[in-house]
Order: C-alpha cells, then structure tokens, then sequence
C-alpha cells in the first residue's frame, strides 16, 4: 500500500555556526520531531561563514554533501575532507567536540540528520567514519538516479535501522520504492517540483513531506526541471527526545 502525505512543512530559514544560514526542516512549531529523527537542516554555506568547534552528545549524524566540500576535525583525532557526494557519520555518544568548515570558494551544500541514540546507548564512545562518493552505491535506470545513503548496501553504519535514499527523477518520471511498515519517515525536496505519495501530494524544494501508514513510498516529477529529494525512514525508539542546544539527552 502506498504510503500518503500527512503533513507538509516547508523548512525555515534558521541562522547557524558563524555567519551561516541553514533550512531547517526539522524541528519546527508543526513538528517537533519525528522519532528516530531530531533534525534536518540542508545548509548553505559560502567561505568566511563555517561552523567552527562545538560539542554535541546522545546521538547520530548523517552529514551529505551536497556541492562544493567539506573539512571535518574533531577531538577523537579526525581531519578529512569530503567532496559533493561524500558522506560523515558521527556517533556522538558521551561526547564530541568538531568544527566543520566548507572548503570550496562558492556555495557549500549539504544536508544533515540527526538520529536520536537509544537511552541505553546515549553513553557509549563517540565514533567517526568518513564515506567517499565513489563507496556510494547507486542505480540509475530509464529516467532516474538513486544513491544508497544509508541501509542496503550502503557502509554507513548506525545504531538505528534507517533508509536514506537520494533520488533523482526526469520530468514525467515516477518511482516508487518500499519502506518497511513499522518506520517513520519523510520526504525532502531538494530540487525541482513533485507529486509524491498515495494522494499526489504536491512538493517543491526546502519542503518535507511527513509519511502515513503503509509499505511503499512513491513520487512523480510533475515540474518542468528534474525533481531530486531525499527519501528517509527508520524504525522509531518509541522514547522521549530531549533536545539541549546540540545535545539530545
Ligand atoms: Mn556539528
């Protein structure tokens, strides 16, 4: 059964790090958050603007790049560096310190989830791992392109099941993909215009498109431009989400 839309929220425009601007998705006023997700925020940002050494503790980040690249150093003793189509996962566990600066001279593009940690893990060592685009697996067919973030056969590794697709469809195409039953999950238009779910939901980018019940997740690009998004589920934690500035206690 296709999966319907049950809310639709466009994401706002949220000052971040140091002179920065992120959308922010999630959380909002009309959803706190979506367990096992905390946040998301598709960030832009444009050299002397970075997100220069803060801590974060008590969950999980997927951070993607989108354009342009990005320069992580943290207190475990990490320095890499991702280009467009890269992927970092940090466990923050008990606790981190990183900075996050973009390395490209104009725009630095990227999204980044956060993904609640068990209670019975919030204290367990934080862990890094950097995923270049080429250890990405992808598939592409007659009119679309799809990266495997995370689950499948994607390396990142979380503590939570979790399905992160990014998709991309031509104009006219529809795609359609299952999500196991018991996960939450959302939409998030990164480009382009398009129908999505079991009621032809429309969405244009900086919007994220709340799932309903069902097994299969579905989208047609109905704009005149390709439409990409990402697709994102996982199995919820069923328990509070305290969020602390950059903390999830
Ligand atoms: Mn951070």
């Amino acid at each position: 059964m296709f999966r319907g839309i049950v809310a639709v929220v466009t994401a706002r425009e949220t000052p971040e790090g140091a002179g920065a601007v992120v959308r922010r998705a999630l959380p909002s006023a009309q959803l706190p958050s979506l367990d096992p997700f905390v946040l998301l925020d598709e960030f832009f940002v444009q050299p002397p603007a970075a997100f220069p050494e803060h801590p974060h503790r008590g969950f999980e980040i997927v951070t993607y790049v989108l354009d342009g690249s990005f320069r992580h150093r943290d207190t475990l003793g990490n320095d890499s560096t991702l280009p467009a189509g890269g992927i970092q996962r940090i466990t923050t566990g008990r606790g981190i310190q990183h900075a996050e600066m973009p390395q490209a001279e104009g725009m630095n593009r990227g999204l980044q989830l956060w993904i609640n940690l068990p209670r019975a893990l919030k204290g367990i060592e934080p862990e890094y791992q950097a995923v270049p685009p080429a250890a990405i697996p992808a598939t592409a067919g007659d009119g679309y392109r799809v990266r495997q973030v995370v689950g499948g056969s994607s390396p990142v590794r979380l503590h939570t099941p979790v399905l992160y697709l990014d998709v991309a469809l031509e104009p006219g195409k529809t795609w359609s993909e299952q999500v196991p039953s018991t996960y939450a999950g959302f939409l998030y238009v990164l480009e382009g215009s398009g129908r999505f779910g079991a009621d032809a939901k429309e969405g244009g980018a900086g919007q994220l498109l709340v799932l309903g019940p069902g097994d299969e997740a579905r989208a047609t690009a109905s704009g005149r431009e390709p439409l990409r998004f990402a697709l994102v589920a996982g199995q919820p934690l069923g328990e509070p989400i305290r969020i602390r500035g950059s903390f999830v206690d």
